[in-house]
């Protein structure tokens, strides 16, 4: 490649000259100068080597070709080279230079004009393409947003309307949504508590008085076992202005909340109706159960005296003395029944006080079995008491705590069928006594031992057809050992019998 360093940078200029005559538009000196420093990082021809500046030549030459491809004329491109190589004698450049050059050069015979203004067409055409892409695009772009706009307008209203108040919290327990219930409810407006810390604002308290926080219904899902629903029936919210609702509360934890910050969403339902006809319905029940109470005694009163002032004489016969009897027997069921009534609507208002006592459970538990001897040879069930070796201390209310060992006794004797046995013991543990009552009666089903402590559930089949019951003393003798800060339990098999047991706690 031994082309003459001199003669290089004047070959370019000759090149550039001789296009710029005879198309008028040429790539400029500037052109070429970019383009030599896209190549070599340098605008001067000088600062290349031999090798480079005939590359650069060639190079030159190509983008010519790309410039003007077919439209250069054959005679002038010819006319071109010939003039470069009788002025400078490159043989080597010439060959080169025609074989870089494609057919098509010199195919062509028309020379267009104005090159660099056709170049400019196509820029400005280009141009205008992408204009109207970018106008589209933006179009589109719009309308979409419109799109997502309208649609989480549309999440927004139904959660804003939602009958249930209904608030969100992002992960670090921050409101992100409050609708318009949650307003109602708390006093305060969505715009208030967005973005705050929500115990601030929703103030919930469980019967007990204590708080229900954030940390209860949002716990950090590994505290929670995994569990992503908290529910509570009822606890109290503390509206702005003290003004208390009662609500049931749900609060869904989203568990796997990679692409949203929601962390939970709580759901709280107005129950402070449902509570008032609640305790209606329990006033009403009280009253009732009162009106009825004062007659019904004044029968089962007369009921008695006539029974005992007849049964020796022969004034009725044994037909109406059966009559009799009967109607004594139902006066005492349906006193039983005013009786239960009235102690669950007690229980239920809250309005049960316990006048406990520390007092030695060998000795009650004694005296309530001792109570029964009379009803279980009547029954002929075997009943047995096994009490603890020592005294035991408890802190009980003696009366309310006796009905509960009465109630589970008189069931054990009542649903064991005569040759039975019946036998309570006492088990003294660390912090409280468990008595048990085991018969050998005909068991409970599986299935009903989760229902026994409910408000009148009966076992249906068999048992419930052979006494008469009214499915309140277990929930009542619940209840009544709940008061006591103890538990109360049931273990049965069919056909083997079952044990009832209750803790009270020591002294
Ligand atoms: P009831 O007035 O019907 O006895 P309870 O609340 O005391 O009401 O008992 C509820 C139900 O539990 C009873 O109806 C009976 O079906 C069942 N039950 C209670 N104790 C026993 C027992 N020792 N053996 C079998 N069933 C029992």
């Amino acid at each position: 490649m031994g082309v003459d360093t001199q003669v290089i940078p004047a070959l370019i200029t000759l090149v550039l000259q001789n296009y710029v005559d005879f198309s008028n538009k040429k790539l400029g000196e500037a052109s070429v100068k970019s383009l030599l420093f896209l190549t070599y990082k340098t605008e001067d021809p000088e600062a290349l080597s031999e090798a480079q500046k005939y590359e650069f030549l060639l190079k030159l030459f190509d983008r010519n070709k790309e410039f003007f491809g077919e439209r250069v004329a054959r005679s002038d491109l010819e006319g071109l080279v010939k003039k470069i190589v009788e002025r400078y004698g490159i043989t080597k450049g010439y060959f080169e230079l025609i074989e870089v050059l494609p057919k098509g050069v010199f195919d062509s015979e028309k020379v267009f004009g104005g090159a660099k203004g056709d170049v400019e067409e196509r820029v400005t055409e280009r141009t205008k393409e992408l204009e109207t892409v970018k106008e589209e695009l933006s179009q589109r772009i719009a309308e979409r947003t419109k799109e997502l706009e309208t649609e989480r307008n549309k999440f927004r209203v139904v959660l804003y309307n939602a009958f249930d108040g209904v608030f969100a919290l992002d992960k670090q327990k921050r409101v992100i949504a409050f609708n318009k219930t949650m307003e109602d409810l708390t006093g305060f407006l969505e715009s208030e508590v967005l973005g705050k810390s929500v115990n601030e604002y929703v103030k919930l308290e469980d019967n007990e008085k204590k708080p229900v926080t954030s940390d209860v219904y949002f716990p950090l899902l590994k505290a929670f076992e995994d569990k992503s629903v908290y529910k509570a029936e009822l606890v109290t919210l503390l509206g702005r202005s003290s003004k208390e609702h009662h609500v049931s509360l749900v609060s869904s934890i989203i568990a796997d909340n990679q692409n949203s910050d929601v962390g939970c969403i709580v759901t709280l339902r107005d129950v402070t109706q449902q509570k008032e006809l609640e305790v209606m319905k329990l006033d009403f029940v009280s009253i009732a159960a009162h009106e009825l109470r004062t007659p019904l005694t004044a029968i089962r009163g007369y009921l008695s005296v006539l029974l005992s002032e007849l049964s020796d004489k022969t004034l009725l016969n044994p037909d109406q003395m059966v009559y009799l009897e009967r109607s004594f027997l139902s006066s005492n069921q349906l006193f039983t029944l005013v009786e239960n009534l009235l102690n669950v609507s007690r229980i239920e208002r809250g309005n049960v006080q316990l006048a406990k006592e520390t007092m030695d459970w060998n000795t009650l538990a004694q005296q309530v079995v001792q109570s029964f001897e009379a009803l279980a040879k009547e029954r002929k069930v075997a009943l047995s008491f096994t009490p603890i070796a020592t005294a035991t201390k408890v802190i009980v209310d003696p009366i309310m705590i006796s009905e509960v060992m009465a109630n589970i006794i008189d069931n054990a004797l009542r649903y064991t069928s005569s040759g039975g046995t019946v036998h309570v013991f006492l088990e003294p543990r660390d912090k409280d006594v468990v008595t048990h009552v085991k018969d050998t009666g005909q068991g409970i089903p599986a299935e009903s031992l989760p229902h026994l402590f409910s408000k009148f559930y009966r076992v249906s089949g068999v048992l419930e057809q052979g006494s008469k019951g009214t499915g309140l003393g277990l929930y009542i003798s619940k209840e009544i050992v709940k008061l006591h800060g103890g538990e109360i339990w049931a273990e049965s098999e069919i056909g083997k019998g079952s044990t009832f047991s209750f803790s009270v706690p020591r002294s």
